[in-house]
Parts: C-alpha cells; structure tokens; sequence
C-alpha cells in the first residue's frame, strides 16, 4: 500500500473519531508521520499538551514509550493512551532502573543522610518507575528545557542531586551552573558505591548517572571544527554556527555557540536571518525537516552520518494507521497504562517540575 492510500486511511479514521482523539507527535518523528500530529513539541511541551488534553478520549503518542507513559501519568481519569509500536523504547531511559537507583540510594544512605541531604532528578527519558521514585522521595523530572531550572530548585533545598539516567545532561548543566567538574562524580550501577570509595561521595556535589543517548554522543569534537573550517566567517557572513542538543558530550558543547532542547534549536533557526548557516547536532529527521522549512538558509547535520534514532523510527504511518482504524472500531490497540500507585508518585514527581518551570 503506497503512502497516499495509508494517509487516507488515516484521514478517514481521524474524521470519524473526531474530537474524541488527539495525536501528539516529537520532534523526532518522520515527516510522514508527524505531519498528522495535532500538536508537535518537545518532551516538555508535549508533557504540557498531555496534561491539557481534557476532552480527549484518547490520546495517540507518535514518540517513544516513556513519552506515552508521561502522557498516561498526566490523563484525565477515562482518557486512553496508546502508542503505534510498543517496542519503540528509549535506550537511554532502559539506562537506569529502579532496582539500581533504589540500590544507589541505599548505598548513599550509608554515607550521608540521603532524604535531607540529597535531591532524586530523573531526565524525562525514564520509566514511569523512575519518576515514582523521585516523586516518593521530594524529588522531580527535567527535560532539555528546563534542566537548569529543576537543578536550581533541587540544590535550593538540598546540597546534593543524584541525576539519573543521562550524564551529559546533567553535566552540560551542573557545568552552565558554575559547578566544577570535581563536584560531579559519575556513577556507575554496576560497581558498589557507583565505584568509588565511600569517602569520596561527601565531595560530590551531583552525582551523574553513567547513561547516555546514543543518538547525541555519535558527535564529536572533530565535527565541529570540521563545519567551522569548511564554512569560515568572511567579510560578508559570520561563518557557520554550531547549536548542539545538550546530551551531546561535553567536549561538544563546549566548542558550540550553543546548545539547547529541541525547542530551543527550532526557534533559533527560524529567528535566524535568511542566508543564516548552521551545522545542528541533534537527531537527523528534525535537521532534515528544519532543512526544507527554512530554505533560505544552510542548515546540515553537524554528523558527516545522519544520527537518526532506530527506536523514534520504528513508528510509521501504517502502524499509526492501524492504531486509529482500531480505535474508530472500537478496539484499543497497544495501549499505554501505569499501575495506579506509580502512576500517583510519578505525577508527584512530574507536577513538581510543572510548578518549577
Ligand atoms: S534520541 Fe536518544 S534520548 Fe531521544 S528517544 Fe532516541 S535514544 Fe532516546
């Protein structure tokens, strides 16, 4: 079936289902997907979108499984969620688990006095399970957008924050913050004490949970200054400019103009000037997309490879298709649901940081 049959499909099912459905869709997302989102976004916008949706009955998430989870965490009571592809997961959220963080826990506790003297933030890519957690323990969820906010806010209450599940985010902010390197101890589940002596961790100031994106650490150093020596400023251009997602490793960020969510990236382009250059270290589809939106300017993948992200790709139109034409009949296909008790801790959690940002 050729793509124009399956968008009908999808056109028909949408009319039937009426205002009782919302598709949300991120950034990330193929063309031929999202351009059937009724709103698109970032984790945090689209958290934001989740939590507004009131009259939706059900709610389709073109993202991955952690998304559709936060969207679950934040329904009305009634509302349904589902997902195209149940085994689009993130692979940076499966970095951390609860056993794990439940048993870093245990182990600063051993140290210091770890319910008054350390804060839970977990990056918005975790399990449901995850922002319970933080959420039992006065702790709260950031995304790219708002990850200074949220650790301005944790270290106003407590001296310490155990980051978890992405490293980079944690350290490219800690690091706008002020905070030195020597403060941030990376913590690896596999080791007792994440690795370290025991008597080290009174030094740190964040601990960084050893994940990562594999989709934003494929970026490197050389990257940049390959772009800055191919595009250099002349009489006529400032040269091309380097604006990188913050879970880029800190090498990269460092050499960049600038580093931001998603979010933060789209408006810069779009504000930029016509004639405006710039090499974007994020996921490919959205470099791609802000490409032919913005013909006027030169804007390219700061990755001689394009870095697309397999699990944000497992959802496709057909799958989308099958999903709605299930709902228009009254079958819910791959639903998204959270036990009621994390569900409660998670909300916690991410109201905590709607509050904050
Ligand atoms: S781009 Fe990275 S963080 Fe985002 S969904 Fe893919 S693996 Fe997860």
């Amino acid at each position: 079936m050729n793509s124009t049959q399956v968008g009908t499909r999808i056109r028909k099912a949408k009319e039937v289902l009426g205002s009782s459905l919302v598709i949300l869709g991120h950034h990330y997302q193929k063309d031929k997907v999202i351009q059937f989102a009724d709103f698109r976004g970032d984790s945090l916008k689209l958290a934001r979108d989740a939590a507004s949706c009131r009259e939706a009955r059900y709610i389709v998430f073109c993202g991955v499984h952690f998304m559709a989870e936060t969207a679950a965490i934040l329904a009305q009571p009634g509302q349904t969620v589902l997902i195209p592809d149940q085994e689009a997961g993130c692979p940076l959220a499966e970095m951390a688990n609860v056993d794990d963080v439940e048993r870093a826990w245990a182990e600063l506790g051993q140290v210091m006095d770890v319910e008054h003297e350390v804060m839970p933030v977990t990056y918005v890519n975790s399990s449901a399970a995850l922002k319970a957690f933080c959420g039992r323990h006065g702790g709260l969820v950031c995304t790219s957008s708002n990850a200074q906010a949220v650790l301005t806010w944790a270290l106003a209450w407590r001296p310490r924050v155990l980051f978890f599940p992405d490293q980079h985010l944690g350290r490219n902010t800690a690091k706008k913050m002020g905070i030195p390197l020597a403060e941030m101890l990376l913590w690896n589940p596999s080791r007792p004490f994440g690795g370290h002596e025991a008597g080290d961790l009174e030094r740190a100031q964040i601990f960084l949970w050893r994940g990562f994106c594999n989709v934003h650490q494929r970026f490197h150093p050389e990257d940049v200054t390959a772009w800055r020596e191919r595009e250099p400023p002349t009489s006529t251009s400032v040269g091309i400019r380097v604006i990188v997602h913050p879970e880029c490793p800190m090498e990269v960020v460092d050499l960049a103009d600038e580093a931001g969510s998603t979010a933060y990236i789209i408006r810069r382009v779009e504000e930029s000037p016509p004639g405006s250059k710039w090499a974007i270290g994020t996921e490919f589809n959205l470099v791609n997309r802000l490409a032919e939106e913005h013909a006027d300017k030169f804007i390219v993948s700061l990755s001689p490879q394009p870095s697309y992200c397999r699990t944000m790709n497992l959802i496709t139109v057909e799958k989308l298709a099958r999903v709605l034409e299930g709902l228009a009949r009254g079958e819910i296909i791959n639903p998204v649901t959270v036990p009621p008790d994390v569900a409660r801790d998670a909300r916690t959690a991410l109201e905590r940081m709607l509050e904050v940002s």
